[in-house]
C-alpha cells in the first residue's frame, strides 16, 4: 500500500492536538498478531481531520506498558492504550495505569451487573476472574462494551504529572478484540475527541474508491484539472491497495465543504465509472447493496479463488437475501459433476481456459437458481504456469438471462493477493453490469 500527498501542506494548525497511540501486546512483538488497531484508529482519526503523532507497541509487561505511558503523557494531549483489560494474568493495563497515575481502584456495580448479565444472557458461568474488569480507576469515565465483557476508560489527567504546567490530558483505554474496540472506538471516543479536543477549523474529507483503473493514470486523469482546487487549499491523497485505488479529498477551513465537494464533481465526471463506493464502502458491500435494490441474486462457481469471494459476499451483513450459494470446484471431476462442465471443453481447452469458465457459470446459474453467477478459473501459482497460460492467467465469466461474457487477466501476485485482486476483479465486472 502506498499513499501520496499530492498538494503543498497545509497551514500548521498552533495549537494542534497531539495525540499518541500504544498498543500493548507481546504477541504483536512476536509476529503472532497483525496490528490492526494501529492502521485503524490511525484512519478513523484522520478521517476525522486528527493526525497520531507517534506509535508504538509495547509487550504485556508492567515496566514497559508504564515506561509507554509516562513517556506519552510527557508529549500528548490525548494517549490511546490498547489491550491488557481482559480477565487473564497478562491484562493488566487498567491496574498498572491506575498505579501510575495514583488513582485507586473501585468497584463500579454498574460495571459488575453488566458483566454478570453478559454471562447470563450467554447462559454460561461467570469466571470469579472476571470481575476485576468491574474496577475502575476513580474518576474514570467507563465506556461501555456490547461486544464483551471488558469495558474501555477514559481518564482525564489533570494535572499531568509527566507534563507539569501543561494543558490537561485524556487517556484512553481499550480492549484488544477488534470488534470490541472498532464500535466502541465509534460510539463513546469519537464524541469524546470532538468534544474535547475541537479542531481549530473545519475539515472535510471524502474518500471515492475506484477499481480497474491504475494508480497513475488515475493520478495522470485527475491531478491537472484539479490544480486550481489545490491552489484553494485541496489536499489529494492516492492510496493503492490490492486491486483498487482511493482518492482521498481533503479540506480545511471555512471553505473546506465546498472545496472537496466541487473536486468531487471533477473526479466523477473523469472517472466516474471506476468508482465503486465512497468513505467505507467495499467492494462487495456494494455488490450486496446493488443487488438488494435491484431484488436479483448471485450464485458463484469458484476455482481459483476458493470460496474467496463468497467469503467476501457473506461478510456483508443482509448477504443471504441476494445469495444462494457457492461452488468451490477445484478439480476436473468437481467441475464436471457439480456445474455439468463437459469433459469435451477440458479436453479441448483445459480447465484454465474462457469455455470452462463459461460453462462453470451457467452451470451455477442454473443450478442454483440465480439472477447472475461468477465464474472463476485461473493458475494461482507459482507452478503450474505454461507460455500460452502463465501463472497468473484467470478466466472470470459472468452469466445472466442476456447471456455470458468471460474476462481474461493476468494477475501474478502471490496466492493471497492473486485471490484477492480476481475477487475485486469478478465483483467489478458484475458491478458494471449492475449499473449498466
Ligand atoms: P480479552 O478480554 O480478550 O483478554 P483484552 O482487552 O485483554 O481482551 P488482549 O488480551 O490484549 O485484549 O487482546 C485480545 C485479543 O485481541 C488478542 O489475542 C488479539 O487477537 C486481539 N488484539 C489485541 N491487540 C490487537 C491489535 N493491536 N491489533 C489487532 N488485534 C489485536
Amino acid at each position: 500500500m502506498r499513499t501520496v500527498l499530492a498538494s503543498p501542506p497545509f497551514p500548521v494548525e498552533t495549537a494542534r492536538v497531539k495525540i499518541e497511540l500504544i498498543n500493548t501486546g507481546s504477541e504483536l512483538l512476536l509476529g503472532r498478531v497483525l496490528n490492526t488497531h494501529q492502521q485503524w484508529l490511525c484512519r478513523r482519526l484522520s478521517d476525522l481531520g486528527y493526525s497520531v503523532d507517534r506509535q508504538v507497541a509495547v509487550p504485556d509487561t508492567g515496566a514497559d506498558i508504564q515506561q509507554g505511558v509516562r513517556e506519552a503523557l510527557g508529549r500528548a494531549d490525548l494517549v490511546i492504550v490498547t489491550g491488557g483489560l481482559g480477565p487473564t494474568s497478562d491484562d493488566i493495563t487498567r491496574d498498572l495505569i491506575a498505579q501510575l497515575l495514583g488513582k485507586k481502584l473501585i468497584l463500579d456495580k454498574a460495571v459488575f451487573a453488566e458483566i454478570k448479565r453478559f454471562f447470563a444472557e450467554r447462559k454460561r458461568p461467570m469466571p470469579a476472574n472476571n470481575d476485576v474488569q468491574a474496577m475502575v480507576p476513580e474518576g474514570a469515565t467507563v465506556l461501555p462494551n456490547p461486544f464483551g465483557t471488558a469495558p474501555g476508560l477514559a481518564i482525564p489527567v489533570s494535572p499531568n504529572p509527566y507534563r507539569p504546567g501543561g494543558p490537561k490530558a485524556w487517556l484512553v483505554m481499550l480492549p484488544g478484540p477488534p470488534r470490541e474496540l472498532r464500535p466502541m472506538f465509534d460510539a463513546t471516543v469519537r464524541p469524546l475527541v470532538l468534544r474535547e479536543f475541537p479542531l481549530a477549523e473545519a475539515f472535510v474529507c471524502r474518500t471515492l474508491r475506484t477499481s480497474g483503473v491504475g494508480e497513475s493514470a488515475l493520478q495522470e486523469r485527475v491531478a491537472p484539472p484539479l490544480a486550481a482546487l489545490v491552489a484553494a487549499g485541496l489536499e489529494i491523497g492516492y492510496c493503492a491497495r490490492v486491486g483498487q485505488v482511493d482518492v482521498r479529498l481533503i479540506a480545511r477551513g471555512p471553505n473546506a465543504a465546498q472545496v472537496v465537494s466541487d473536486a468531487e464533481v471533477v473526479v466523477q465526471r473523469l472517472l466516474g465509472e471506476f468508482v465503486y463506493g465512497f468513505d467505507d464502502d467495499d467492494m462487495a458491500g456494494v455488490i450486496v447493496r446493488l443487488l438488494t435494490s435491484k431484488q436479483q441474486t448471485l450464485a458463484l462457481a469458484e476455482s481459483c479463488t476458493g470460496g474467496h469471494i463468497a467469503n467476501q459476499i457473506t461478510n456483508v451483513s443482509g448477504a443471504s437475501a441476494v445469495f444462494p450459494g457457492a461452488y468451490v470446484t477445484y478439480s476436473n471431476a468437481a467441475k464436471q459433476s457439480n456445474l455439468g462442465v463437459k469433459a469435451e471443453t477440458l479436453a479441448a481447452h483445459g480447465a484454465v481456459s474462457a469455455e470452462v469458465a463459461r460453462e462453470m457459470a451457467e452451470g451455477a446459474r442454473v443450478r442454483l437458481g440465480a439472477d447472475y453467477a461468477l465464474a472463476v478459473t485461473g493458475i494461482a501459482g507459482p507452478t503450474g504456469g505454461t507460455r500460452e497460460k502463465p501463472v497468473g492467467t484467470v478466466f472470470i465469466a459472468l452469466t445472466s438471462a442476456t447471456g455470458t461474457e468471460v474476462q481474461q487477466k493476468l494477475n501474478a501476485y502471490e496466492r493471497e493477493a492473486f485471490k484477492q485482486v480476481t475477487t475485486q476483479q469478478a465483483l467489478e465486472m458484475l458491478r458494471r453490469k449492475l449499473v449498466g
